[in-house]
């Protein structure tokens, strides 16, 4: 197997929160000489140094020989995926189950999640501020988690449904254990003592918590010939593994400095704080200017202005199965090659960004230098439907940017498809992206 590919099915099996992709990317960075941002008073060109942004976003950059106010070459990825979050009070008893409750996070087709293996996942904070971490449900030995459906014989009713119907958000409640007492809770208070035991966890933790349940189980090639990637979450980690992977193997004397921003809540619009939509990236880059010789608002507005960006984020692959929603001559193959999107965006363009058509030819000459395979594509047909990404938060700041990613079936689905040879292209792609010039 190509090495590229079998660090990144690694990389998607260990990291299934953005919590655990970011602990994952610093110890990758600190391991290639990166330095953690607050702890340098001066940085020179060669410098490369990572911001942790409440250990869900983290900002790395490459100081390069050029002023920084000539712009950056940036790269942004998100590393938040759609799963189920536990409520606050996640812990209940009915008639002999015991559960978690949850609740959704990005857009998820809710009966996709029923019958299915699934693992628990995140932080929990202690009144005292202790973190404690689990993944449970991924070893081989370890047992497991699921969500429970209704048998066909006596599912009349449910099968009338429509799909979006199909299972109420409020009942994709997570099967944890048995009551097999007569008396009432019995079962809720055994887990309680097993979590007290084995986690040292409180009920009342769970109200300062990040828990998140996922798919449980390997990252896999897909097909006879192992053309294809099966994982969870590759939306958006294909395209955050393959730029951290660009930005660390980077040469050292780059003209423009290299930022890569990999960020949280994609999925959910890109709010709070540790979101694109926010100050994060123009507070971060105050603190690396502050480092160049002092802090400069026009600087910052330059630096971030004059920036080219990539918004590595992935596109719907066409779908043979249903020709019906691609226009074929303008959607994304499978294999086809990394994927540049004009415009995200649904139906007439509501919400796009729209990349300019100067910088789209500087990409082009720029792949074809590096011959890289590319294709061009919009995500479905125009009336289908669409979506945003990170770009248009960039191109607030008056930057150059476009969404370049990975084509994936399946998308948002537990398990989702992508290409080896797109994941190579995808990465081929940054790197050449992080050496233009001008
Ligand atoms: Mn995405
Ligand atoms: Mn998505």
């Amino acid at each position: 197997m190509d090495k590229t590919i079998r660090r990144y099915l690694d990389f998607i099996t260990r990291n299934k929160t953005e919590r655990e992709c970011v602990r994952s990317i610093v110890r990758l960075c600190e391991e290639v000489g990166y330095k953690n941002l607050m702890s340098q008073d001066v940085l020179n060109p060669g410098d490369k140094v990572y911001a942790d942004i409440y250990g869900k976003s983290v900002i790395l950059f490459q100081i390069g020989t050029d002023p920084i106010d000539k712009g950056l070459n940036i790269l942004g990825a998100h590393l938040d995926s759609p799963r189920l979050d536990f409520k606050m009070k996640p812990l209940y008893e009915s008639k002999g189950i015991v559960y978690f409750n949850t609740h959704y996070y990005g857009g998820i087709k809710k009966y996709q999640w029923l019958s299915h293996p699934l693992a628990i996942h995140g932080s929990v904070f202690r009144k005292n501020g202790e973190e404690v971490r689990l993944a449970i449900g991924e070893d081989d030995d370890d047992y497991t988690f699921a969500i429970s459906d209704i048998l066909p014989h006596i599912a009349q009713e449910q099968m009338k449904k429509t799909a979006s119907e199909f299972v109420d958000g409020e009942d994709l409640d997570l099967v944890i254990g048995l009551n097999e007492t007569d008396e009432k809770d019995a079962g809720k208070k055994a887990i309680l003592e097993l979590l007290e035991k084995k986690y040292g966890i409180a009920e009342d933790d769970f109200l300062s918590a990040d828990l998140e349940i996922v798919p449980a189980g390997k990252a896999k090639l897909l097909g006879l010939r192992g053309d294809m990637v099966f994982g969870y979450g590759q939306d958006d980690r294909v395209c955050a593994f393959t730029s951290l992977e660009a930005m660390l193997e980077q040469r050292a004397d780059n003209l423009r400095t290299t930022c890569c921003i990999l960020t949280d809540k994609e999925e959910v619009g890109s709010t709070g704080a540790t979101g694109m939509n926010s100050l994060m990236l123009e507070n971060v880059l105050s603190e690396v200017i502050e480092r160049l010789g002092g802090y400069d608002g026009l600087t910052v507005r330059r630096a971030l202005r004059n920036s080219y960006m990539l918004s590595s984020d992935v596109n719907s692959a066409y779908d043979p199965l249903n020709a019906n929603l691609y226009d074929e001559d303008n959607s994304s193959k499978l294999g086809g090659g990394v994927v540049f999107n004009k415009y995200t965006g649904s139906r007439g363009k509501s919400g796009a960004s729209d990349a300019n058509p100067e910088f789209i030819a500087l990409l082009r000459s720029t792949m074809d230098k590096a011959g890289v395979k590319f294709q061009m594509a919009e995500m479905a047909k125009v009336d289908v439907g669409g979506g945003g990404t990170i770009a248009k938060f960039a191109a607030f700041y008056g930057m150059q940017v476009i969404d370049a990613g990975v084509a994936v079936l399946s998308m948002h689905a537990p398990w989702e498809i992508t290409s080896t040879s797109d994941v190579l292209s995808a990465k081929n792609c940054y790197k050449a992206f992080l050496a233009i010039e001008k």
